[in-house]
Parts: structure tokens; C-alpha cells; sequence
């Protein structure tokens, strides 16, 4: 199943700065090629305050909620706060937990947006405020849906909201492989971190990603697998300084399924990161992520 994103039933923020209409064309893309049927989508309704607050400072999520936060903060996040924002955050992180539950279900499920790891426990930063995959994670364990939990964090910033939330949180291991000339320029430790040279190629990050899942998998043995696969890794993106290709980018999906796939464990996966200049480019990249689940998990 696949989380629906909420934008698309709202005008797109007009202060924008941020490629948010790749969500729904996202969606669009994904119908029009086949790859899935429309009752594939569900919408997921808005969070509650007791899941968001798993994770985040009840003041935190009482002053997102109530358009109260700080200025420093709102600089932090990039956007300017809105009824329209807010609504939207509560909503995809609703779909990643909802998310989480369908792929305990069916193995593997999406969300159209999501991948929010940027924001901490008591602050957002970089366009996230909500931590999607962090509060679903807590969520699980807190519902005993899931023992131990692994995050893996392919997007090419960083997951340093998620690193702080679970540092002393033994049951949930967070890998983050990111480039090292990359905001945040100050990173966080995450329990395995990658940190890559400018232009790193295919070939360099695809050896180093299937030597370290392997040995992640192994000895963490996670019964829940949650993936950000942002697609800020390639080379065409304004602001990642990697240099993967399309395909090597899918290749890189492939590594994280067949792991999950192999071992029969569970994975929700939320889009994160993608800012190549043409859209076309971004949209081709998120679909293949799509497609290669499809034929990995013979869906
Ligand atoms: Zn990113």
C-alpha cells in the first residue's frame, strides 16, 4: 500500500522552496506507467498528539501545532508555517505509521512523501518537523508491533534528527550513508555512519552499501526495516554532490530490498530528498524505486 500524499489536496504553499510538486506528480507517474493501481493509495488521516509526542517534546509539537514556534526555528525549518503545513506534516507522518502496519501485513509499503529526518526531538530543521519514520518506529515498538528496528538512511543528508531521537534507544539502529561536504554541516552519530567524498561514483558506494547492509542485517537482525530513499544522491541534483546514476540509484534500492526480501523482514519506505534541476529526472528516480520493489518482491 501506498501513502497518499496530502499536498495533493491542497494548493502548494506559496512561499515554497522546495519541489513539492513532485508528490503528486509522483502519484500521477506511478498510475500513468502501470506500476500501480489507484487501490494501491490510501489517505491517511491526521496523527494524534500521543504517537507525535513518542518521539518530540510535547511543547514542540503543542507549538507546531498552535503556529507558535520560535523564529529561530522557523528559520531552521525553511518553510513559513501554515494551517495548510501543519495539516500536511500530521497527515504523512500518519502515513508512515499507517504504512509501517500494511507492511507488516503485505512486506513491503510506501509513502508518497515522508522521509523527514531532519527534524530532532524538540526542533525541526531543513524542511522537516515531524520525524515520519522515527515516530512510526517508537510507534511500533511501543505497540509491540516490532522488537528491533532498523533505519536505513540513504538519502544524501544526513538522518541527524533521527540519530539524536533514538541515541539511546537500543532497539532501534540508525544507519545514515550521506555525503560528508553536506548539510548538516555539524552531523550527529548515528549508531553506523557512512560518510562519502564529493563525486563518489556507482561503483565506490554500491561496494560500500552491499558490504555494510550485509553486516548490518546480520548483526542487528532487525524484525522491521524502515528506508529513505531519497534521491538527492545523483549526480544531476542541485544540492546532494554525489554521483550516482539513474541506474546505479536503483541499483542501490535493489541492495536494501533483497536484503529485506531475503531475510522475510518487513519495510516501509518513504521518499526523502530529490532536487535535480528537471523534474523528469526526480520522478524517473522515485519511480524506479517503485518498480524495483514490484520486481523484488514479485508484487
Ligand atoms: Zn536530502
Amino acid at each position: 500500500m501506498i501513502a497518499f500524499d496530502p499536498i495533493y489536496t491542497y494548493p502548494v504553499p506559496e512561499n515554497h522552496r522546495f519541489p513539492m510538486e513532485k508528490y503528486a506528480l509522483l502519484h500521477e507517474q506511478l498510475l500513468w506507467e502501470g506500476v500501480v493501481q489507484k487501490q494501491d493509495f490510501f489517505s491517511p488521516k491526521k496523527v494524534s498528539f500521543a504517537s507525535a509526542t513518542l518521539v518530540h517534546s510535547p511543547q514542540y509539537v503543542k507549538d507546531f501545532i498552535g503556529l507558535t514556534l520560535d523564529e529561530r526555528t522557523r528559520i531552521h525549518i525553511g518553510f513559513i508555517q501554515s494551517q495548510q503545513l501543519v495539516d500536511r506534516e500530521l497527515t504523512l507522518v500518519q502515513g508512515t505509521i499507517d504504512g509501517a502496519l500494511y507492511a507488516l501485513e503485505d512486506g513491503i509499503a510506501f509513502n508518497i512523501a515522508g522521509g523527514t529526518h531532519h527534524a530532532y526531538s524538540n526542533r525541526g530543521e531543513g524542511f522537516c518537523m515531524l520525524n515520519d519514520q522515527a515516530i512510526a518506529a517508537a510507534y511500533l515498538l511501543q505497540y509491540r508491533k516490532a522488537k528491533r528496528i532498523l533505519i536505513i538512511d540513504l538519502d544524501v543528508h544526513q538522518g541527524n534528527g533521527t540519530a539524536e531521537i533514538f541515541s539511546h534507544t537500543p532497539e532501534v539502529f540508525t544507519f545514515s550513508m550521506h555525503a560528508k561536504g553536506n548539510y548538516p554541516f555539524v552531523k550527529e552519530q548515528s549508531d553506523m555512519d557512512i560518510e562519502l567524498e564529493d563525486k563518489t561514483t556507482d561503483t565506490v558506494y554500491l561496494s560500500l552499501l552491499k558490504e555494510a547492509l550485509t553486516k548490518l542485517f546480520e548483526k542487528h537482525q532487525p524484525d522491521f526495516v524502515f528506508y529513505q530513499s531519497g534521491v538527492d544522491v545523483l549526480e544531476s541534483d542541485k544540492l546532494g554532490k554525489l554521483n550516482l546514476s539513474i541506474e546505479g540509484c536503483a541499483e542501490r534500492d535493489k541492495l536494501v530490498f533483497e536484503q529485506c526480501k531475503k531475510r522475510q523482514i518487513p519495510i516501509q519506505c518513504s521518499m526523502g530528498g530529490g532536487y535535480s534541476p528537471r523534474l523528469s529526472i526526480i520522478l524517473t528516480a522515485h519511480t524506479n524505486t517503485f518498480k524495483v520493489a514490484k520486481r523484488v518482491f514479485d508484487i
